[in-house]
């Protein structure tokens, strides 16, 4: 292995380049701009260019491109050259300042929601200062934001690093509460990627792999996950090269792969970074994605991103570890060793109890798409209904200040393992609860809902804008009060008692928690067409436009974005189970029934009498005959969509109609697949897929 710390970053145009190659004057320039979130100068930009294309040329770039974040939820990248050519017909590599700060890609084939017709294809890209440039495939990559020519966002990162600017805003005016101040008050994510991975030669041969991502048909296997054994498990030697090369990959761009690991379900992996700011963290795990699948196809292997692959055992999510921190380095959310005492986290703590009961449905909005939809409330995700877990220790502290009765610490915190062996292990105050959707850990909640295909930046957009929104309520109140403390003990206890509803420390997986949640008017929005249209109530678009985080236009369109994303994906998988039905399936069955029927025949003929094989083509026959109905089916629905009026209306017909139409086909299918012969049958079944990669 290389030199680690020497190789991390190396690829990065990051804060010890910039010292090294920048004029100080520039340097400090540079970073003031960034720290206030000021535009910076035509020369100042120029100088940056000028050392950032210098910098590039020598680590073997040639080319440059603004990259960006645009509503598809993966990245995009338009590359253009250094080259410049010179009057005497040569080139020279030319990167000025103008270029840095800002790009002009053709905006008209990204989504917009109908913000913006054809004909006005105009975009722009702005240079976000505050993420590193890097360089990936020879390209020096600059992290943009993207809007339309007449200014509305559209991409997820302008509305994050707004939604960051408000928690700076609103965390800044508590602190001063305390007598404290900071240079700056940020959002930290840690996100944990989930993955599976599965033989690229086998991948290939599945058309709903290819397509859709995730397997359309299929029998369960013998053994899922129910031993136990994957978890954790003893990491594979080619899954182990696989996991060895992206950390090194996401080294060099600055990425702080840290854990690797094997997931509950065969073929399942996962990945956490050490956590870093929000809009860092979403551009790493954009780019921790991207390398995730380009480095298993080098060691012929695919990787699956998809929230649902397969059927029967766990779908992909990704956990997003969220907390606020001053620029210090000050975690706001560490409860200290005596939370009952310590206002400030109470203070903390309440504004975020409030902030998940008052947006519920936007967190769960946040966190809505088809794939998304196999897994939230299926019993291996967190249920579809929003709450908080706190433990036992915070919500003893939270009922006793409701109660206004004096809170006792437990006295022992301490885990003894093994007698003076091991040493004691200090206890952390919350457990796991890994059915809550938003769970405290300790001094950070970990959002739980998100799929693992997701861009972390829509989630935490919401949540940023939601905690802002309620700090600043507090602030509001708390800074015309004449006793502060006093003011601030009330207003912690008044908000329990409000928005206690919200927490709940139980199984979320229960029936009894459906019913409880609905008796306390929790929401339950099970579906994404169900689900999205809560983004527009007035409330929402209240909260967004008051923070300035999206216009009341922008929030209608991408709310169409997400409907019609909705619907484009179910109809491709509906498309693609029809394509696999006539070219695949069922003519896999009718081959096997014609062997079957054969052998019958030969055996009739020589006057055996037992003979399985004619009862086997029998039930075949009956299966194949209720899939082709069932197809027939399915096509039909696909047709009843034109008669939808709007794009609500069609996420829903998707969801209601077309949806059904494919489970039953697939039940047919799957019944079918258990009986056909593994040498007639056309692709690589969940087994092979599942267990596939062994050495
Ligand atoms: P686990 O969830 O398995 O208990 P950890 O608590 O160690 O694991 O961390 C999980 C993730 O949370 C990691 O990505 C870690 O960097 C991140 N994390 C830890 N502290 C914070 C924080 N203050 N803000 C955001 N993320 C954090
Ligand atoms: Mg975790």
């Amino acid at each position: 292995m290389s030199n680690v710390p020497k190789m991390f970053g190396s690829l990065v145009f990051n804060e010890t380049v910039m010292k090294d190659r920048l004029p100080t004057a520039t340097y400090k320039t540079f970073k003031n701009a960034v720290l206030k979130g000021e535009a910076l100068d035509l020369p100042i930009a120029n100088i940056i260019a000028n050392a950032m294309k210098d910098w590039a040329l020598e680590h073997g770039a040639t080319h440059f491109t603004h990259w960006f974040q645009p509503m598809t939820g993966i990245t995009a990248e338009k590359h253009e050259s250094f080259i410049a050519p010179t009057a005497d017909g040569r080139v020279i590599m030319d990167f000025s300042g103008k270029e840095l700060i800002q790009g002009e890609p053709d905006a008209s084939s990204f989504p917009s929601g109908g913000l913006r017709a054809t004909f006005e294809a105009r975009g722009y890209t702005a240079w976000d200062p505050t993420s590193y440039a890097f360089i990936k495939d020879g390209c020096l990559c600059i992290p943009t934001a993207f809007c339309s020519y007449t200014g509305e966002v559209l991409d997820k990162k302008a509305p994050l690093l707004r939604s960051m600017c408000c928690v700076d805003k609103a965390a800044k005016r508590i602190l001063a509460l305390f007598g404290e101040t900071t240079e700056k008050v940020v959002t930290t994510v840690g996100p944990e990627q989930e993955y599976f991975l599965v033989d690229k030669d086998m991948w290939e041969q599945r058309r709903d792999l290819i397509y859709t991502g995730r397997t359309l048909f299929g029998a369960k296997v013998p053994k899922g996950q129910e031993m136990e054994d994957h978890y954790f498990g003893i990491i594979k030697p080619r899954v182990l090269a696989f996991m060895k090369e992206l950390d090194e990959e996401l080294w060099k761009l600055g990425v702080l792969a840290k854990t690797e690991h094997n997931e509950v379900a065969p073929a399942q992996h996962e990945l956490a970074p050490i956590f870093t700011t929000t809009n860092v963290a979403s551009d790493h795990n954009q780019l921790t994605m991207e390398f995730m699948k380009r480095v298993a196809l080098r060691h012929g292997l695919v990787c699956l991103l998809h929230e649902k692959p397969f059927a029967g055992v766990n779908g992909s999510g990704k956990h997003n570890n969220w907390s606020i921190a001053t620029a210090e380095g000050d975690n706001l959310l560490s409860p200290g060793k005596e939370p009952h005492k310590n206002t400030r986290f109470l203070l903390f703590l309440a504004a975020i109890i409030k902030a998940v009961d008052e947006y519920q449905d936007l967190l769960r909005v946040s966190v809505a798409s088809a794939g998304n939809d196999h897994r939230l409330g299926a019993n291996e995700a967190p249920p579809a209904i929003v709450s908080v877990f706190l433990g036992t220790e915070l919500t003893n502290i939270l009922e006793a200040i409701e109660k206004g009765k004096k809170y006792n610490p437990d006295a022992a915190a301490l885990l003894k393992l093994s007698g003076d062996i091991i040493p004691a292990l200090t206890k952390d105050n919350t457990d796991r609860n890994r059915t809550s959707p938003f769970a405290f850990t300790g001094n950070k909640f970990e959002f739980r809902m998100l799929g693992s295909e997701f861009s972390i930046a829509g989630p935490n957009i919401v949540l940023n804008t939601i905690v802002a929104e309620a700090l600043e309520q507090f602030a509001d109140k708390l800074e015309k009060a004449a006793d502060k403390d006093a003011a601030m003990k009330k207003l912690i206890k008044e908000t329990i008692v409000k928005h206690k509803r919200i927490v709940f420390n139980g199984d979320g997986y229960t029936d009894a928690w459906v019913k409880e949640a609905k008796s306390r008017g929790l929401l339950n929005l099970k579906s994404t067409p169900e689900a999205l249209p809560y983004m527009e109530a007035k409330k929402n678009i209240d909260l967004f436009v008051k923070h300035g985080i999206f216009t009341a236009t922008e929030v209608h369109s991408r709310v169409e974005i997400m409907l019609e994303k909705y619907a484009k994906t179910i109809n491709i998988e509906a498309l693609t189970m029809l394509d696999m039905l006539h070219k695949d399936i069922l003519s896999a069955a009718v081959a096997y029934t014609n062997d079957l029927l054969g052998s019958a025949t030969a055996k009739k003929a020589l006057g055996i009498k037992s003979c399985f094989e004619a009862e086997l083509a029998s039930k075949l026959s009956d299966l194949t005959s209720k899939m082709y109905t069932s197809g027939e089916k399915l096509a039909k629905a696909l047709k009843g969509v034109e008669k939808c009026a709007d794009m609500k209306a069609e996420a829903n017909y998707y969801h209601d109609v077309v949806l059904k139409e494919m489970e039953l086909l697939r039940s047919y299918a799957d019944a079918a697949e258990e009986l056909i012969g593994e040498d007639y049958l056309p692709y690589p079944t969940y087994g092979k897929l599942l267990y596939g990669v062994n050495n």
